[in-house]
């Protein structure tokens, strides 16, 4: 008998139809004697309608009750899977994140998960109950409703399976596991066996939202395996997990893009010591994290300092980056959210020279202008503009020979 902890995201819970097909892979797997935790996501859509609605009601919605609003999508849908099993003559329970609890820090709408309760659970499991608990929300010291970013609910799922330590993680999407690139963006994507922590936690954190990089991030921690996986069929999907020489040695493992960064330039800021601090310290300060930056060449004593920010916190961004460029007497802010960031991923980059070279010919051939540039040992990035996306995607894929063909 083994501890399974399932996680089914919004695809996968996206219809009533649907949800009965899950209840009836979970009744499945209880029925082979394991004890069983599913994670559940809101209803496909659900929780951008909820979003919608917060912008809807205020330019800057109130961030405590943003949270206590886009948590709501999760409720329904363990509400009716619990109801499903239950109607299937299974003992089955639904959770909110602060029944458990699932204690996480107040960083609303980026909460941190600190500690799982086992107490209750445990109790359950040993009567035989299914625990059907909400993905993506917790509650803070103060008992205020949290959420832990968009795609949350992976993280969830693996934050649950490293407190109760349990036998197999699987994550249950619309795809067969993780490929080399979108497969919903490239045909030629190629389903990857087995791949490292590291590879993917760069591969989310650079776009590819199969999993979301905080659940990489608890994977790595705890050690767990965790397999990523269809709930439309039974194959076998993808196993993340630790290094090892039987990954496949390849140069290059995977490619991702990101849509949703914003440009920000502050222009003719005047070149002297401090000033990068001085623009990116008021953010920081607002918990915006900063992506990619390039600071041009100076000349005359004034330089132009651009950087990427998410979409979602460019209205604030902007607010405060404008409001420090006229206390350093900069000229201008101008802004772009026509980019998207191209980067490719591998461990085998470490020990290769030459990758940036092929990455960069391979994008000039198509008159693909590149924007900026970051890398670190085992990825690169190029923001580029949004409508190469696709192109620029494909032809990588090519260049690095990562084609299932
Ligand atoms: P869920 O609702 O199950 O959490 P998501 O939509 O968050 O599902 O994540 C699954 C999606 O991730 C896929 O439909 C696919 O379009 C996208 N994706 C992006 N990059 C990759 C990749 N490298 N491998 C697999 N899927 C990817
Ligand atoms: N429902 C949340 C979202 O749409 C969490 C998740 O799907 O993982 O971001
Ligand atoms: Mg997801």
């Amino acid at each position: 008998m083994a501890l399974v902890v399932q996680k089914y995201g919004g695809t996968s819970m996206g219809s009533v139809e649907r949800i009965r097909n899950v209840a009836k892979r979970v009744a499945k797997t209880y029925d082979a004697g394991n004890d069983m935790v599913v994670v559940v996501s809101a209803m496909s859509g659900e929780t951008n309608k909820l979003v919608a609605l917060a912008n809807e009601v205020s330019e800057f919605p109130d961030s405590r009750e943003y949270d206590v609003l886009v948590a709501a999508g999760e409720q329904v849908s363990i509400a009716l899977l619990a109801m499903c099993l239950k109607a299937m003559g299974y003992k089955a329970k639904s959770y909110l994140g602060f029944q458990i609890p699932i204690i996480t820090d107040s960083a609303y709408s980026k909460a941190r998960i600190e500690e799982i309760s086992d107490e209750k659970m445990r109790a359950d499991l040993k009567d035989g109950t299914i625990l059907i608990v909400a993905g993506f929300q917790g509650v803070d010291s103060q008992g205020s409703i949290t959420t832990l970013g968009r795609g949350g609910s992976d993280t969830s799922a693996v934050a649950m399976a490293a407190a109760l330590k349990a036998d197999v993680c699987e994550i249950y999407t619309d795809v067969d596991g993780v490929y080399t690139t979108d497969p919903n963006l490239c045909k030629d994507a190629r389903k990857i066996e087995r791949i490292s922590y590291e590879e993917m936690l760069e591969l989310a954190s650079l776009g590819a939202k199969v999993l979301q990089i905080r659940s990489v991030e608890f994977a790595k921690k705890y050690n767990v395996d965790v397999h990523v996986r269809s709930s439309f069929n039974e194959n076998l999907g993808t196993m993340v997990t630790k290094e090892d020489n039987e990954m496949e040695a390849v140069l290059v493992s995977g490619i991702a893009y990101a849509k949703d960064e914003v440009k920000i330039a502050v222009m003719q800021v005047p070149d002297k010591p401090g000033i990068a601090a001085q623009i990116l310290s008021p953010l920081s300060d607002a918990n915006i994290s900063v992506d990619m930056i390039v600071q041009n060449v100076s000349e005359a004593g004034f330089t132009d300092f651009t950087f990427t920010v998410p979409m979602a916190d460019f209205k604030k961004a902007l607010a405060i980056t404008k409001e420090t460029a006229e206390s350093i007497a900069a000229k201008e802010v101008l802004t772009d959210e026509n980019i998207s960031k191209v980067s490719i991923v591998g461990l085998g980059m470490r020990s290769h020279a030459g990758v940036a070279t092929t990455m960069f010919k391979t994008l000039a051939a198509e008159g693909i202008n590149i924007q900026m540039i970051s890398t670190s040992e085992i990825k690169i990035s190029v923001v580029v503009d949004a409508k190469y996306t696709e192109l620029a995607v494909r032809v990588l894929h090519d260049a690095f020979g990562l084609s299932g063909k």
